[in-house]
Parts: C-alpha cells; structure tokens; sequence
C-alpha cells in the first residue's frame, strides 16, 4: 500500500483512530518547495497532520492547518480535503539546524513560540476556526492540545518524518486516537499501554509498517468495523484564473506600469510552485478590470496570500 490513511473505530465505539502514511507525498513536497531537513521534518509533520485532520471530515470538507511560530521556518500552512488531497508550503524552506539533545531533528526549535490555527470548511457560512498557544513546536503535541483544549476532545498524536542524509524523505506518517465522552478508565489505560509501547512513527513506517498495520496495533485488537483506507497525495487545485484576482489586487496603476514593461508577469503558485505568465495584453485587459469594484472568490486569497 502507497501513502493513505487509514481510519476506524475500536473499543466499543468510544476511541477513534486515525493512521497515515505520507512518505511519498512529503517527499513530494520535500522536492518542489527544497526543503532542508529541520524544515522538510516541520513541513511534513504539518502536512501530515493536516491529512490526518481533514480524513475526519466529509469528502467535500476542507481542512487548513497554520503553525505559526517566531523560529527560522516561519509560517508553516497546510490544506487538506476529504478525499486525500493535500498541499502547503512554509515561509521559509531553507532551515537545517543542530540535532536536539535526543539526536532529532529539532523541531520544536525551527518552529518556535507561537500559534497553532485549525480552520474547518465544511461548506457552511461560517468556518469553524480554533486558535490555541504552541505547546512545544514539536506539532504532535501541539496537535493533541489543540484537540483538548479546541475541540475538548482528548487525543494523542503522534506525527513523524524521517530525512535521509542527502536530504530526500525516507519515511513520514503519523496517528490521531481521540477518545470520545464516556469511555471508562480501562480503556485509556489499555491506550497508554499501546502508545508507551509505540517506537518512533517515523522509524516504525520506515520499518515497513503501513496505515492499517499502525491501527491494528493502536486499537489492540479492539476493532469494531472494516478499516476504512483514503489514498492521500500532495495536490494543487490552482490555474489561471485563480491567480487573476491576486493580480487584480495590485490595483490599475501597477498593472497599466507592468502591461508598459512589454514583458510577460510571471506569477508562482505559493503551493505547488507552478509559474504563470501573463502578457502584456493580458495585464492592461486586467488593468481595466480592476477599475471596476474588486470581485474576488472567497476562496482565492488563501490560495495566493
Ligand atoms: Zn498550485
């Protein structure tokens, strides 16, 4: 099985469990936006994450996921939909720090003191959105607390990317159990159990486990129905059109400016790292248009900002 999520309930209905693999699609992502290893690990773990998150939801859900912390990396933002679709990218790619004192990849510190930001789109009016403080910067831990803290639903995660030396991406995936209002106490020590005994879920993946081997072993056995798999892959839905708006913004003036260049304006897509180019006819078309009163899809300015 390649990267996919693999989801189901166990023990009696009362713990939910979510698994992933990612290692193909953060290192995907670790490709297009040349990631170094301390940020191709904060990236992949938001990616991950991300995935995870949004596997929650209706296929038609959208999930985005913004760390944003004062460490070299910046802002670190991830968009994930229902039916496996995922893309982000991080301010500032380039961030390969010291192993921390464990010999990780740290982190925690490329990350830094901030925020974490959950927006979940399920195509109502008004997004949930739920903002809670950085625990370490680690992203796992600061998943789990967003989860308890956010949504009141205690969790534990776990989420893992493993880096070779000349920088490729060798494993990545990671795990959501949340257990739901009522469960008694010797469920959750039977979950402590399992996840005391866990190894690293970088080395673990690395080791050959996929999706559904991580949640036979997190559910103990305890499964109630058919584990259901969600292939997930890094993927862009931007084209053209979606890009006008942010040259729209820019206003009349810059646009009539650049359409004089005689050049083409080129346009990169923030996620997948796609150019557009735009003619000269093209931008003083848009100059126009921008005299008019802006009209932007809601969508868009996520897509460019
Ligand atoms: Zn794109």
């Amino acid at each position: 099985m390649g990267d996919a999520i693999t989801r189901a309930v166990g023990f009696g209905g009362m713990v939910r469990v979510y698994t992933g693999v990612t290692t193909q699609l953060v290192d995907q992502a670790q490709r297009i936006h040349d990631t170094w290893p301390t940020a191709t690990a904060a990236f992949g773990r938001v990616l991950t994450g991300a995935a995870l998150m949004a596997a929650m939801g209706d296929p038609e859900d959208r999930l985005t996921l913004q760390v944003v912390g004062d460490g070299p990396v910046g802002r670190i933002l991830a968009v994930a939909d229902g039916t496996g679709h995922v893309k982000g990218y991080v301010d500032e790619p380039h961030v390969d720090l010291d192993l921390n004192v464990r010999g990780k990849l740290d982190v925690g510190r490329a990350v830094g003191k901030g925020q974490i930001c959950v927006i979940r789109d399920a195509g109502l009016r008004e997004p949930y959105r739920g903002v809670v403080e950085l625990v370490s910067g680690e992203i796992g831990e600061d998943l789990a607390n967003y989860f308890l803290v956010s949504e009141q639903t205690p969790s534990a995660v776990g989420v893992g990317v493993r880096v070779a030396p000349d920088g490729h991406v060798l494993a990545a995936g990671g795990f959501i159990i949340q257990v739901l209002p009522g469960a008694d106490d010797k469920i959750i020590s039977a979950l402590e159990a399992i996840i005391n005994s866990l190894p690293d879920v970088s080395a673990w993946i690395a080791q050959g486990a996929d999706s559904r081997r991580m949640l036979e072993v997190l559910l103990g056995g305890e499964i109630d129905s058919e584990p259901e798999d969600l292939p997930v892959a890094l993927a862009c839905d931007c084209n053209k059109e979606r890009l006008l708006g942010a040259l729209i913004s820019l206003g009349p003036d810059e646009l009539h400016n650049l359409a004089a260049e005689g050049k083409d304006a080129e346009l990169v897509c923030h996620f997948c790292r796609t150019t557009y180019y735009f003619t000269p006819g093209e931008l003083s078309d848009l100059a126009k248009q921008a005299q008019k009163p802006a009209q932007q899809p809601g969508s868009f300015k996520q897509d460019v900002e």
